[in-house]
């Protein structure tokens, strides 16, 4: 065994350039080494590639991956043979001139990994081919896409089984995903008909990660985005939005403040779709506005924040969005701006959806409540007082038997960074439950606004409002701050707001509880202490930030960037972010030094290395004084 090891941690150092797993990797790695089937969950960014690219390195025959995102196959692919794996893909966007030729080289066992989507598995070309075929391993990658119960559903994945039992002698079966219930994991099993796998879940926490979320106006928002993009210059980020219009809008305000930044839809055609994703893979652009179409095809390990402009249907969906930041290890920043009409567009949203025309009602009505406790999810994590890295970890319950102190500050999310202000809102709630009964739980919390304010608007007054009880109650108070009331109220069950397209604020179960004379209520704000923005970066929570020489770091960069040019690749793929600040931290001028750079192998070292140490040695020797340090 200790054989093995030594072996596998060699491939692990040679073609990804890594000195150790990542927690999960190695019993996954061992397990398919073994022969033995797996399922591995883990989190986006955990590394799952890893897993099945280092026993295809090591296993006698061809592993095949199968992977729904025909978009990403390129890079990967690319990315496979720059770091000295020989692997290929067929797709539908190659000739059968092409498929041919890849199916010849594969054939004549010059492949170690080959990259197919699902639909690939059911011709009869590939059947034949895989069926005379020395297949080691069959790799499922997003193996969620099986199940019916998850959000990506693809038909063809159900072939797969199908497939594996078609050929001569039965590979081992690896499948991977970052999303998945319990009902989710039970599918992919089933229905990948897996044989006693070995299933590894890792942590959903990712450390590296600042979270935080900030209730804003729409116009606030926009603000907010332009002056973070704005200060930092350089950086790669992702600004989800939930309609095609407003990544247009964002994206064009952006430009307008001399940001640039690409929108990506998927209303956009496939042409420019490309454009503007490989415009923010090679970094021309700092910043991609986009639906959520965006990202199921990017592997782009240097995203420094993804800020979110609308409120997400679940916290998976965030999590697997907000996620795609950091995935190299350094800092990442994951901002969610929201307000109480999301919440309400949100909820209308599910009311109205209606995709679900195949199923009979009671399953529709099944779905519709599992969405609605999604999103419910969501919301608490926009009101939670508590430690969000905490709040995502028991979301997922990642079963960690080390649950912290429940006090303990993480120092990576805007609740435990800041100190919140709270004031005493029980008299503005008494009233707004008075105007509630005065208004008979018929109207919406403008209106109530209007009466506690006391309103001299037409409609009021005609209406007779004004001889109300509760009329002019809160003639001091502001419309948003009695907004901001009656939400939290609603969301503690003391009001109920219907979730039509004109909500209308009602009496929720708990609402007794404001007659009660010790009826009490306050609402907490958070101070922040920094003009919101630069604490996760210069944090420094990534374990090689730091003391390095920005400016060198900056050359390096370009330096990425020009040799990326030359060998057609984006930059992120010739060396990570992480791999930069290392290399700025060792200045390896020797072999062996620049081997010791975490995510350098021997195919990068031969393939950079000498450029890279030759900066390094003249940056050494001529620019020391000349540091800028730049923006930070
Ligand atoms: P996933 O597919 O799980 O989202 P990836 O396989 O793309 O994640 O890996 C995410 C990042 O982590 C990549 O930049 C990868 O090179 C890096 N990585 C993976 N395994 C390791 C490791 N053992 N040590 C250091 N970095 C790693």
């Amino acid at each position: 065994m200790g054989d093995s090891r030594g072996r596998v941690l060699a491939v692990l150092r040679r073609y990804c350039g890594y000195d150790s797993f990542r927690p999960g990797q190695a019993d996954l790695v061992d397990a398919i080494l073994s022969g033995r089937d797996v399922l591995g969950v883990m989190p986006t960014g955990a590394g799952k590639s890893v897993c099945y690219q280092v026993p295809a390195v090591i296993l006698p025959g061809l592993t095949i991956v199968v992977s729904p995102l025909v978009s990403l196959m390129r890079d990967q692919v690319d990315a496979l043979n720059d770091s000295g794996i020989a692997a290929a893909f067929v797709n539908g966007t190659q000739d059968a001139a092409a498929q041919s030729l890849v199916l010849d080289r594969a054939s004549a066992g010059s492949l170690r990994m080959l990259y197919v989507a699902p639909e690939r598995l059911e011709t009869p070309r590939f059947r034949e081919f895989a069926s005379c075929h020395d297949i080691s391993m069959v790799a499922v990658d997003e193996a969620h896409c099986i199940s019916q119960w998850g959000q990506d559903f693809r038909s063809a994945y159900l072939g797969i089984a199908d497939f594996l039992s078609c050929l001569s002698r039965r590979p081992v079966v690896a499948a991977f995903t970052a999303t998945a219930t319990e009902r989710v994991r039970r599918d992919i099993i089933g229905l990948l008909r897996l044989d006693d796998p070995m299933v590894t879940v890792t942590g959903f926490d990712r450390p590296n990660l600042f979270f935080d979320v900030i209730p804003a106006s729409a116009k606030a928002k926009k603000e907010w985005m332009a002056r973070y993009i704005g200060n930092h210059p350089g950086e790669s980020g992702i600004v989800y939005c939930s309609t095609r219009r407003q990544t247009e809008d964002v994206a064009a305000m952006l430009i307008h403040r001399g940001i640039g930044a690409v929108a990506y839809h998927a209303g956009m055609d496939a042409g420019e779709r490309e454009r503007a994703q490989r415009r923010f893979i090679t970094d021309e652009v700092d910043v991609a506005v986009a639906t959520n179409a965006f990202g199921m095809g990017i592997d782009k390990s240097n995203v420094r924040y993804v800020i979110h402009h609308n409120l997400p249907e679940s916290l998976e969906a965030y999590y697997q969005e907000a996620g795609r930041a950091g995935r190299d290890g350094e800092p990442g920043r994951c901002t969610l701006l929201w307000n109480e009409s999301d919440i309400v567009t949100r909820r209308r949203l599910l009311e109205s959806s209606e995709d679900n025309d195949r199923l009979s009602p009671e399953s529709r009505e099944r779905v519709a409540a599992s969405r609605r406790r999604l999103l419910d999810s969501m919301v608490g994590y926009c009101r939670t007082t508590q430690c969000l890295h905490r709040y995502i970890r028991r979301y997922f319950d990642d079963g960690d038997p080390h649950v912290e102190g429940a006090d303990r500050k993480c120092g990576m999310c805007v609740n435990c960074t800041s100190t919140r202000m709270t004031t005493d809102v029980t008299g503005i709630a008494v009233a707004i439950s008075r105007c509630v009964h005065d208004l008979g739980q018929r109207y919406g919390m403008g209106r109530i606004a209007d009466v506690l304010r006391g309103s001299k608007a037409r409609d009021v007054i005609d209406r007779g409002w004004d001889s109300l009880p509760s009329y002019g109650a809160l003639s001091e108070v502001s419309s948003a701050k009695i907004r901001e009331v009656g939400y939290q109220m609603a969301s503690e069950g003391l009001l109920a707001i219907s979730s039509g397209r004109l909500p209308v604020v009602g009496f929720g179960p708990q609402a007794v509880r404001t007659v009660d004379p010790a009826f009490h209520l306050e609402m907490s704000r958070l101070e922040r202490r920094h003009a919101a923005g630069s604490a996760a970066a210069s944090s420094g929570g990534g374990a090689s930030s730091g003391d390095v020489d920005e400016g060198l770091v900056e050359r390096l960069r370009a330096l990425r960037r020009s040799l990326a040019a030359e060998a057609s690749l984006p930059p992120y793929m010739v060396f990570s972010d992480r791999t930069l600040r290392d290399m700025a931290h060792i200045r390896p001028v020797t072999d062996s030094q620049f081997l010791a750079v975490s995510g350098v192998g021997e195919t990068k070292l031969a393939r950079y290395g000498p450029r890279f140490m030759r900066l390094i040695r003249d940056y050494g020797t001529g620019h020391r004084t000349e540091v800028g340090g730049g923006d930070r």
